[in-house]
């Protein structure tokens, strides 16, 4: 195949433009800010789920305490029919005997159930702080979260803007090549990781990074300057510069 040298030079400025599009397209999709972002994502969700076994947890002692409330108060009313009794002193002794007797019974009753009630309150308490607990570390890491997607946003928006320069730069200059160059470039480009053409450096091509034997060395330099020559390693097109050496 024949190209002029100005395009061939150009094929090697639309090689940079395309490496600069592969290196910034690698570097959207691995920005270090994404890991932490998936970590701690990973993080909120596993604390969202404890805290909300945590709230059932809460509530139902919530119901246990209201029912050992409610336990107390049935034995005070009672306690409190058995005084008025004892107070109108109806009755006879035999009764009113009795009647005391069961009001230090309940008394003491009222006292287990006390402690009883005790108990809960401080169990309901300490589940409302490991509720509280959890609620702040979730909404600490959310904010951590949002300042990283903030990061992230403003990384990839610039990316984005270098994109959109690199793809307008390369319509611009690919439209200046010959069509049927830039047909093999693209060809080769899609079998060798995205590099179609090499410039040949100190009689080394700079796509497989291999030094041409004497004999291609020789080849090429002879060949005439709108040949397109190829890497007989990695096939690539290779261009001549004045940095060949040839
Ligand atoms: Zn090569």
């Amino acid at each position: 195949m024949k190209a002029t040298p100005l395009d061939q030079e150009r094929l090697l400025e639309l090689q940079k433009i395309d490496t600069q599009i592969l290196q910034a397209e690698h570097r959207r999709k691995s920005l270090p800010e994404l890991a932490e972002i998936t970590r701690l994502s990973d993080e909120i969700a596993e604390l969202s789920r404890q805290r909300d076994e945590q709230a059932v947890e809460h509530s139902d002692i919530k119901r246990e305490l209201a029912k050992a409330e409610e336990d107390v108060e049935q034995v005070r009313t009672r306690k409190k029919k058995d005084e008025a009794r004892l107070a109108s002193g109806t009755g006879s002794a035999k009764d009113l005997e009795n009647l005391q007797h069961e009001v230090a019974t309940l008394d003491r009753r009222i006292a287990a159930l006390e402690e009883v009630e005790l108990g809960v309150m401080v169990r309901f308490e300490e589940a409302g702080q490991a509720l509280s607990a959890l609620a702040e570390k979730i909404s600490a890491l959310e904010s951590e979260k949002s300042a990283i997607d903030e990061v992230v946003n403003t990384k990839l928006a610039e990316i984005k803007d270098e994109l959109v320069k690199l793809v307008a730069d390369r319509k611009d200059l690919s439209s200046t090549i010959d069509g049927e160059l830039i047909k093999l470039y693209e060809k080769i480009r899609s079998d060798r990781d995205g590099m179609g053409a090499a410039e040949i450096i100190r009689r080394r091509c700079t796509g497989c990074q291999l030094d041409l034997t004497a004999a291609d060395a020789a080849r090429f330099a002879a060949s005439a300057a709108d040949e397109v020559i190829r890497c007989e390693e990695c096939r690539r097109i290779l261009v001549r510069t004045a940095d060949s050496g040839l």
